[in-house]
């Protein structure tokens, strides 16, 4: 197991396999799947996955009605508020710091 692809949001996804795209793991959203009952039948729907990338994983939580039924309304803003790569990018440039 990799740990390069490792993100804030990953703990909240399932990887499968992408038949379109053998770089990026498709995540399925746990959510989604206790909702749907099965991964087999979320990884079929399209609104229950995304790119394993942690900005995609962070836009499906922020539209996800499951991830919201499941979880109270501070661990949503808190899961939310998890950083991406591009925000600390952006923060660090905003702070005048750069890493090179
Ligand atoms: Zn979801």
């Amino acid at each position: 197991m990799t740990t390069k692809q490792t993100h804030n949001f990953r703990p909240f996804f399932t990887l499968v396999k992408n038949a379109n795209n053998a770089t990026n793991a498709l995540a399925v959203c746990n959510w989604c799947i206790t909702k749907h009952g099965s991964l087999a039948v979320a990884q079929l729907k399209p609104e229950c996955f995304t790119t394993n990338r942690a900005r995609l994983c962070r836009g499906h939580l922020l539209k996800c009605q499951n991830f919201r039924e499941y979880n109270t309304e501070e661990e949503v803003q808190r899961i939310l508020a998890l950083q991406i790569p591009e925000d600390i990018k952006k923060r660090k440039k905003k702070d005048g710091i750069i890493f090179l």
